[in-house]
């Protein structure tokens, strides 16, 4: 039986490699949708527009259209957009345009319709709050922060980006915070979840852990 399997947690806990490495395991689609609000950051960004209002950064929704491939690349207006998404000034301006209930609203319809059947891992903050409640297996990811900031530390480093350890660190309490408190759909643990701390934890530990969650749901 085919599940969806739902992974929630704040800035780099690990939640998109692990997804997508869950995903090959099962032969499953990954969807990392943390992509879709730095797909509308880098094109509120690049239109040079007012990034903390609402109402200039809806106003750009009906001409921005998102794709995400199977191979793990995204188009943003067939623009591959896969590397420059991930730098740490898109990371920022995801999570201001994240908080607005306008944008969340218009990505939360795309994602449920890209997950309507089984087959899924999808990853993101309100994954299984939101977007997929019903999903049959529900994760939320976590880790320490000096473990988190040495992990994008590492991450922006392999892309040539050097930003300062210490920047890093403020950056990523800066945006866990944005995403729990805001007021729409905040970061929090589903009441179905299975807490999993990676910090002292290896990827293929965390991969094993879930497969062996999801493989207790399927086979139940
Ligand atoms: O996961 P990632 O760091 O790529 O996400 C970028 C930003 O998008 C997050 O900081 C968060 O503010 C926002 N986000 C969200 N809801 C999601 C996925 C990401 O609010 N489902």
């Amino acid at each position: 039986m085919k599940i969806n399997i739902g992974i929630d947690g704040p800035v780099a806990s690990g939640k998109s490699t692990i997804a997508k490495k869950v995903a090959e395991r099962l032969g499953y689609t990954h969807i990392d949708t943390g992509a879709m609000y730095r797909c509308v950051a880098h094109y509120a960004l690049l239109a040079k527009i007012d990034i903390k209002s609402e109402s200039e950064v809806s106003a750009l929704l009906p001409h921005l259209f998102i794709q995400l491939h199977p191979d793990g690349s995204i188009f943003c207006n067939d623009q591959d957009v896969t590397s420059i998404i991930r730098s740490h000034e898109i990371s920022n301006a995801a999570s201001t345009v994240a908080a607005f209930s306008s944008v969340r609203a218009n990505l939360v319809i795309q994602q449920k319709r890209m997950a309507q059947d089984k087959g899924f891992v999808m990853d993101g903050r309100d994954i299984n709050t939101v977007v997929l409640p019903e999903a049959e297996c529900q994760i939320f990811l976590t880790a320490s922060i000096e473990s988190r900031a040495q992990r994008r530390f590492l991450d922006l480093q392999s892309r040539g980006q050097h930003v300062d350890l210490n920047i890093i660190k403020k950056d990523i309490q800066q945006r866990d915070f944005n995403d729990m408190n805001r007021l729409d759909s905040p970061l929090k643990i589903s009441k179905n979840a299975h807490v999993i701390d990676t910090s002292n934890m290896s990827i293929d530990e965390v991969v094993d852990m879930i497969l062996n969650l999801a493989k207790e749901v399927m086979y139940d």
